[in-house]
């Protein structure tokens, strides 16, 4: 039978709920929902197969926070093989005005992507729908004419070339044109789903008691009786069961308050009826409420809601997606084993994610509050099954982290933390440091290159520094919800003042694995500063392309960023050979930058390698400056050495192994001992090495740091190995959620030497630990 999947209901990572109902003859899987960021690594902890999905029903408003996982799961099935993706939404011009914004980052051969706005049903589809759009009362349409929709429907085909249109490029397809203007999108979508009927079947034995022949089912289909040799009619329904139908399923989201009394008004019934068959009498028998914190408060203490609910008749089951009723659990459980075992090692150096297994229990019949795992089997004459597929291991609370140590931690004989100080359970205090240099904080909230994996997500990397006797935050690149890590690690009071004190966000090139979380991220910053009242400003370096995406998405966004308080500078403007302008140089000095430099990289086109020079400032005025270099992705380069020379601290990828140095040569990345190689000649004090390849997902090749350089194969052949290296810097290897200062960042290295790089090895990579064996979906 058909099966409805809730694969993610809202926590505080991932703010949008999403439902997949599947096929179980074709396999086909369709999306209902959102597809916020985060996404595409719940599918990877919960093995949901990706390479099947056929349709994404995106419901509500379009914004940022519903479908901004989308880009980098468009690409991840086309790599996968998927080679047609439809997408719905009622709004269809901006559906594919918000698909224009993303050509500058998106590109793919081969992949169909056809955008609808749901008025006509695909025939070759396992059910039938019926959108149904609410619009906000006294708001404007999107402005976009008929010209102009065609305009934008030319430029998502360019995005998404077919493998015939081969002379194109992604730079043909992020064409300096410009979009047309149009107003925040007023149209909130809901979809009706009805299964297609099963038809009459026939029953075996009958056919052969009669012996029924071709002439004979003939006769039954044009639906006359069969007569047989001996003159007996038979009838069609003498020789079959009856055919199933089933009822209706109705996703409602209700994103805003605006929309609440609208979706209440529509007549579902009335909507609902041209999905039956004549003599069927219209009924529901699930309906799917996405409601938003911002829309109700709690819709089951409203009246008038749980009236609405009620109308629906008392068979039909009912599943809400709210904060007060779906459990903050923790999707990324994998990652979590992972940040307890670096708690075993130094217990200040990886916060606990947070998460909370409070919330309001339903107590009304038929009202379910829609949980992760969920699955409603839709059966024919009404009927639907409720079972749960997978648990979340934190639902279960308090005991999580003490029942992760038991399995994960406590047979290591290694650990050097007590079991308290692991679990969080005594408070650790950070020895003050010695100087301003030491004080300066690393927080690793990303450490993947490519694709968002369940042990790590794409790279981000945040700096907090004392500038101007104040703290200073930098974010140096951030893949798809580095927000929902930041929203793990920091308490909502913190978070507030971890945006208060953001000042600088850099991006280094147009990857989706770098870029995808940078929207959110200054999102979030301006609403900090509108709840806070403050009046600071955002500088955000990055290549052109990125602020021409920011301005072009912001005319669609119901929450819109304040661009008059966020600076863009181009990271070309940066350049190395380049004489820079006052005015930036004056702009970037405002924020305790004495200098930024960047160079061209050997990655991409537009990407860059930055050197940021800052000038530190304690509270009681002592002074110290402090260089960062910072690789982006890039192929070990000889300019970016010299213009790093000196560095306080190197952040450089080290995306393969040294085995692999072909690869990383073809797709333009380092090896590890390439990147040890750069940090030597650039007499840097300490390296940071991140942006690993998810093949090794857990823990890269750690000997490598041991190495003679001059044994190694790719560096044998390059002029890197020629120049004799006298630096001997730091070496520490990022993981996900760790949070370490400049003074500390030796002791790592030091501990994995003690217990010995085999042992480290064997308790991060033993892979028979999956914290949740999941059934497949
Ligand atoms: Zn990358
Ligand atoms: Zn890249």
């Amino acid at each position: 039978m058909f099966s409805l999947t809730t694969v993610q209901h809202p926590t505080r990572d991932c703010t949008k709920p999403q439902v997949m109902l599947l096929d179980p003859l074709s396999g086909k899987r369709v999306i209902f929902g959102a597809i916020p960021e985060g996404s595409q690594r719940v599918s990877s902890e919960r093995s949901t197969r990706l390479s099947k999905l056929t349709k994404v029903f995106l419901t509500g408003t379009i914004s940022w926070k519903s479908l901004s996982g989308l880009p980098g799961m468009i690409l991840t099935v086309a790599d996968q093989g998927c080679k047609q993706l439809d997408v719905y939404h009622g709004d269809s011009k901006v559906l594919h005005l918000a698909f224009a914004t993303w050509r500058y980052f998106v590109f793919r051969f081969g992949l169909k992507i056809q955008l609808n706005d749901g008025s006509s049903n695909d025939k070759s589809a396992f059910f039938k729908f019926r959108t149904v759009n609410v619009t906000k009362p006294e708001t404007l349409e999107s402005g976009i004419s008929v010209f102009d929709f065609k305009f934008l429907k030319g430029l998502v085909s360019k995005i998404f070339p077919l493998a015939g249109e081969s002379n194109q490029t992604a730079d043909d397809a992020a064409v300096k044109q410009e979009l047309p203007k149009a107003s925040r999108s007023n149209v909130s979508s809901n979809y009706i789903v009805k299964m297609n009927s099963l038809k009459r079947k026939y029953v075996p034995e009958l056919v052969k008691k009669y012996g029924l022949k071709k002439e004979d089912f003939q006769s039954l289909a044009a639906g006359r009786p069969a007569i047989l040799q001996d003159g007996t009619e038979i009838t069609l329904e003498s020789v079959t069961m009856p055919g199933r139908t089933f009822d209706n399923v109705l996703f409602l989201d209700i994103p805003e308050p605006d929309l609440v009394g609208p979706t209440m008004n529509v007549n579902w019934f009335e909507e609902a009826s041209g999905l039956c068959d004549s003599e069927q009498r219209v009924k529901f028998q699930l309906v799917y409420h996405f409601i938003d914190i911002n829309a109700m408060q709690d819709p089951l203490q409203d009246s008038e809601y749980v009236k609405f609910i009620q109308s629906f008749g008392p068979h039909c089951k009912h599943v809400i997606s709210h904060p007060k009723y779906c459990m903050d659990t923790l999707n990324f459980e994998s990652a979590s084993v992972i940040t307890l075992k670096l708690r075993s090692l130094d217990a200040r150096s990886a916060p606990l994610p947070l998460f909370d297994s409070c919330c309001n229990s339903i107590s009304m019949e038929n009202i379910y509050p829609l949980t992760s795992g969920q699955t409603f089997k839709i059966l024919p004459f009404g009927e639907t099954e409720m079972e749960k597929i997978w648990e979340l291991r934190s639902e279960k609370g308090e005991e999580y982290w003490e029942k992760l140590y038991d399995d994960y931690v406590e047979p290591f004989e290694g650990k050097l933390e007590s079991r308290e100080a692991v679990l969080g359970l005594e408070e650790h205090q950070r020895e003050p440091n010695s100087s301003l240099k030491d004080s300066v904080e690393i927080t690793v909230l990303g450490t993947g290159s490519a694709l968002p994996n369940k042990y790590r997500n794409v790279i981000s990397t945040m700096l907090r520094l004392p500038i101007l006797g104040g703290s200073t935050r930098v974010i140096l690149d951030a893949g798809e919800n580095t927000l929902g890590t930041l929203c793990r690690m920091y308490s909502p009071e913190k978070l507030t003042s971890v945006f208060r004190e953001l000042k600088v966000v850099y991006l280094s090139h147009l990857h989706a694995d770098h870029l995808l979380g940078i929207y959110s991220i200054i999102q979030e910053w301006c609403k900090v500063q509108a709840k806070t009242g403050g009046n600071e400003e955002l500088l955000v370096i990055c290549p052109d392309r990125f602020q021409n995406f920011v301005r072009e998405w912001n005319q669609i966004e119901p929450e819109h960023i304040d661009l008059d308080r966020v600076n863009f500078v181009d990271c070309a403007s940066l350049l190395m050979n380049r004489e820079l302008d006052q005015q930036t140089a004056a702009l970037v000095n405002r924020f305790g930058i004495e200098r930024a430099k960047t160079c061209l990289a050997n990655h991409c086109d537009r990407a860059y390698c930055a050197v940021i020079d800052f000038r530190l400032e304690g509270q009681s005025g002592e002074s110290d400056s402090f260089k960062v270099s910072y690789s982006g992705d890039t192929r070990p380069l000889e300019k970016f050495i010299a213009l790093g020379k000196g560095s306080n601290l190197l952040i450089h990828e080290a995306t393969l192994q040294d085995s692999l140095y072909l690869d990383a040569i073809k797709k333009k990345h380092s090896t590890i001992s390439e990147s040890l190689q750069v940090a030597r000649l650039m007499e840097c004090e300490k390296v940071v090495l991140t942006h690993f390849s998810q093949r090794y997902s857990k823990l890269p090749e750690l000997e490598t740091v041991d190495k003679d350089p001059t044994s190694d194969v790719a560096l044998k052949e390059s002029k890197l190995c020629q120049v004799h290296a006298t630096a001997d810097p730091v070496v520490f290897f990022a993981f996900d959620n760790m949070n370490v200062t400049f003074g500390n960042l030796a002791s790592q290295m030091k501990t994995f030497k003690r217990l010995g790089f085999n042992k480290i090895g064997q308790f991060f990579d033993n892979d028979d630990e999956e914290p949740n064996k999941r059934q497949k979906v």
